[in-house]
């Protein structure tokens, strides 16, 4: 039987609530870190608790926590199972239990029948990793679970180290994947093959502190926590696209209907044969995704703007409606597409109902701000692309970006990904260092008029962890090391 996104939820937390666990309601995506522009994990809002910054109110605690990751964006439509918006179910332990428990309330949960709670997967469907010198993970998969050693794989930092990306807690980790088939990649687990053999769960044994990350397998561990700990994420969409038989994340329930409205509005229909189907569903898919993650954002409290949470914003609602032009579709596409999220994610959501004429509001105007946008730097685009090609050239000058970006609001990623939709590729050297000369004169404009230096105010925290946030959506992607 098909599980709902609601029911795998509600399973879930019933599951560890049964377990001596306390529900949490999720925390929003905007909660009050540094380092962080979203929150991007479950454990997020039980950093201090991890920490021992705080004494946590209960020893272990579950909740399904809104996500999101930047880091993805990329990623979106193009594998199974990345989106910039997702639900991460998640349990936790404060000192209590440890890896053996983890063990055993995953398996039971993943394993067991779906009429007595559970989801059922097929236990000779099951992979799961470890770091290569964890042996008290790999006995306690073998004997909890009785895995053979061939499906429990040893995986590098980069996989089994888990880390928030910026200092804070983290440890090694153990991560569960299903086999979805011979059909969908070669054998050999998920080293082989992460689309065939899809990640759904990482059990992180956290157990220590970290002062610094570069990447995934590159940070320096400033000493053990307080004390050992259980931090465990489940992507909610991926075990619903398995358990709903569907091929992908923006597939299920709570996401399709989106990609329907989609192909309704463009006369395009996902999922067709021909040329330039796969070109149309990853541009389906990423609407559908970024409306939704767009939907979340504003539902918590983001509004679209020049530097970093409004930034990213901004970015998401004016990727959907240019996917959405470019399946076909002219006219304002957030007046039908959003609701149609809303009806979905506000069953579990309720705040982006009671909230849905703010919501409405911002997104919209945002839509007709881009239009306007698009309408006037579009033919000054094309200019410049037709001069480019003409002179036998495959380069838009970094003063061109510099013109289209200070004369139209082109954000730079729209010239790059014009460009490249064209063949052609933008000098960003060009741009940056047009742009940084501008921003210092406006910085010495400003310490001219003020007779102080300039204040960056509010997001100065998000400038000194990732630099000029105008960047930072597109320079995200550079970082991405997969
Ligand atoms: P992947 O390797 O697939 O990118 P990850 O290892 O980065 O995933 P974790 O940081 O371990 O993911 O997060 C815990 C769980 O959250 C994952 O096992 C997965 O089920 C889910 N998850 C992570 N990123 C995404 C995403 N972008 N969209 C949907 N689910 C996700
Ligand atoms: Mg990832
Ligand atoms: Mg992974
Ligand atoms: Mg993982």
């Amino acid at each position: 039987r098909h599980l709902s996104s609601a029911e795998i939820r509600n399973r879930f937390l019933a599951h560890f609530e049964a377990r001596g666990h306390t529900v949490v309601p999720s925390a929003s995506l905007l909660l009050d870190d540094p380092n962080l522009l979203f929150v991007n994990a479950g454990m997020v809002p039980f950093k201090p608790y991890f920490l021992g910054q705080e004494t946590p109110p209960f020893q272990r605690a579950t909740s399904v926590q809104k996500c999101v990751r930047t880091l993805d964006i990329e990623e979106v439509g193009k594998t199974t199972r990345h989106g910039t918006f997702f639900q991460m179910n998640g349990n936790f332990s404060f000192g209590d239990y440890f890896k053996e428990g983890a063990i055993q309330f995953a398996w039971e949960l993943i394993t067991n029948a779906q009429a007595d709670g559970g989801f059922g997967f097929d236990p000779d469907k099951i992979w799961v990793t470890v770091l290569p010198e964890d042996a008290e993970a790999r006995d306690a998969w073998k004997r909890i679970a009785g895995l053979p050693d061939d499906r429990i794989q040893p995986r590098g930092l980069k996989d089994n180290y888990w880390n928030m990306g910026v200092p804070g807690p983290g440890g090694p980790c153990s991560e569960i994947y299903i086999d979805r088939g011979p059909e969908f990649g070669p054998d050999g687990g998920p080293e082989a093959d992460e689309d065939r053999f899809l990640e759904i769960w990482n059990l992180v044994f956290m157990q220590e502190e970290l002062s610094a990350v570069r990447a995934k397998d590159d940070f320096d561990i400033a000493g053990p926590l307080p004390s050992k700990n259980i931090d465990t994420g489940m992507g909610l969409e991926r075990v619903a696209y398995l358990l709903q038989d569907k091929h992908n994340m923006y597939e299920i329930d709570t996401i399709f209907p989106v990609i329907e409205k989609a192909m309704e509005l463009s006369g395009k229909k996902y999922g067709a044969s021909g040329a330039d189907a796969h070109v149309d569903d990853v541009r389906f898919r990423v609407v559908a995704d970024h409306v939704r993650s767009s939907l979340m954002l504003i539902g918590d409290g983001v509004t679209p703007g020049n530097e970093g949470r409004g930034y990213v914003l901004r970015r998401l609602l004016r990727r959907a409606v240019r996917n959405m032009r470019l399946l076909g579709y002219q006219d304002p596409a957030l007046p039908e597409l959003l609701p149609v999220s809303r009806d979905k994610m506000g069953e579990s959501y309720p705040e982006l109902v009671s909230g849905w004429d703010r919501i409405a509001q911002i997104a919209f105007a945002e839509e007709e701000a881009f239009r306007k946008t698009l309408q006037a730097g579009t033919q000054i685009f094309d200019l410049a692309a037709g001069d480019v090609k003409r002179s036998g050239a495959t380069t838009i000058a970094g003063d061109k970006a510099f013109a289209l970006h200070d004369t139209y609001g082109f954000p730079i990623d729209l010239t790059l990904e014009m460009a490249a939709e064209a063949g052609l590729s933008v000098d960003e050297p060009g741009f940056r260092q047009l742009m940084a000369e501008q921003r210092e004169r406006a910085k010495a404009d400003a310490r001219a008029k003020k007779g102080h230096h300039a204040d960056t105010g509010v997001y100065r925290d998000i400038l000194d962890a990732h630099g000029p946030t105008e960047w930072l959506a597109y320079e995200t992607l550079e970082t991405e090391s997969k």
